[in-house]
């Protein structure tokens, strides 16, 4: 049996109302984008939600909001995507590349600040910091935002696999939900995160005028909504503001995430679930070391990255994938660091031992298949797999 990485889950309720959709003539940004902005704005409590057509797209807007500019600099992970960082590069400013921690791969605060200084020494106007939460594990905020208030930046949250996923500062403490504490936070539905629209994002915020900005450029920098103004009641009158960009999320594409929302909980316990017995079959394996949850953590488990100790074995992690998938079960990679990527490497002058972490992490990682529907005989089978081709070349 062939296990892919992820396989969306989409019931009846989600074709209905895109196929709903399609018969009331409305496609495009319209009332049931209004309603799925409404109803995840409630979900993950924030103020405003401005749905748009990928996380990158939120991204760049939410730097674009708290006027990032030429020369500027952002703190980003190395750890993390591409789209992090280009972002920052869209503004012809620099991304400053932090590196990651050994238990959960989040930044590192301690090298943030290192970081931060060294910036500064170079004179260079530190803006913003932009964390990922990774795997939907979220990073110590508090650290976060001491740094944030330390050095005057304004936090931008990669939030792509958190939804949701929550913290707090304690076992007594009130869980937070992530978002809560930053300027802007953004949110992915690209096909295999963990709620979908095919592709799509959402940009979340409590300061209403980044929310109105935001909202200006995610359509062509013009004042008012297209659908107000093309509805009966709306305004044939608009005003170009600024030169904006063609971010909206289409009606069709909200008909989805309305649905997924309502199930972002019970996806999120089948996650957990698949990871729980991920961690049964695998934990006495001496070849690995396994993605833990922190007590202090609400983890949405959208990746179960795995450690490979590559001195107990005698094969490296590409000619493990290899056979794995040889085997018919898809795995990935989260990620290779940016900073080892020719682009950054080139543009900056990166070394891999620039960020030892994220450069040892990233030759040991392999993300395990996890989404919500997955059966208990195909983790069966993934752990079975992965721990025979381990068995076969032990160091002992
Ligand atoms: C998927 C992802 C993004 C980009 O999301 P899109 O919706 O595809 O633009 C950004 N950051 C991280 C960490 C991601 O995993």
């Amino acid at each position: 049996m062939n296990i892919p990485f992820f396989r969306p889950n989409i019931t009846e309720d989600e074709i209905t109302e895109v196929v709903d959709c399609l018969r009331s003539g409305w496609l495009t940004t319209g009332p049931r984008t209004k309603r799925f902005e409404t109803e995840f704005a409630a979900y993950v409590g924030a103020k405003y939600a401005v749905a748009l057509n990928s996380a990158t797209a939120a991204l760049h807007l939410a730097l674009e909001a708290i006027g990032l500019g030429r020369g500027d600099a952002v703190l980003v992970p190395t750890m993390t995507f591409a789209a992090t960082a280009e972002v920052v590069r869209y503004f012809d400013a620099k991304p400053i590349l932090v590196d990651c921690r050994e238990d959960d791969f989040n930044l590192d605060i301690a090298d943030a600040r290192r970081q931060a200084e060294k910036a500064r020494a170079q004179g260079l106007r530190l803006r913003a910091i932009l964390p990922v939460h990774y795997g939907g594990q979220a990073v110590d905020m508090a650290g976060v935002l001491a740094l944030a208030r330390e050095y005057g930046l304004k936090v931008i949250e990669d939030a792509a696999h958190c939804c949701p996923a929550a913290y707090r500062s304690g076992p007594d403490a009130p869980w937070v939900k992530v978002g809560a504490e930053s300027d802007i936070c953004c949110y992915s539905f690209y096909a295999n995160k963990c709620i979908t629209t095919g592709e799509g994002g959402m940009a979340c915020t409590n300061d209403p005028v980044l929310a109105a900005r935001m909202r200006v450029m995610s359509l062509h920098g013009i004042s008012s909504d297209a659908w107000k103004r093309f509805t009966a009641a709306g305004n044939w009158y608009y005003e170009i503001v600024a030169p904006g960009f063609k971010y909206n999320l289409t009606d069709i594409a909200s008909s989805i995430g309305l649905h997924q929302l309502r199930r972002a909980d019970g996806f999120r316990r089948q996650r957990a679930d698949v990871a729980a017995l991920y961690q049964t079959l695998l934990q006495d394996n001496s070849a690995l070391i396994l993605p833990q949850a922190h007590p202090d953590r609400l983890h949405s488990w959208h990746l179960y990255e795995i450690r490979l100790r590559l001195d107990r074995l005698s094969l490296d992690r590409a000619a493990l994938i290899e056979q794995i998938k040889a085997a018919g079960v898809g795995v990935s990679v989260h990620w290779i660091p940016l900073h080892l990527h020719p682009y950054y490497r080139e543009t900056y002058g990166f070394q891999p031992e620039d960020y030892p972490v994220a450069a040892k992490l990233s030759r040991e990682i392999i993300s395990l298949p996890i989404f919500p529907g997955m059966l208990e005989e195909e983790i069966r089978q993934v752990a079975a797999t992965l721990g025979g081709i381990l068995d076969t070349h032990r160091r002992w």
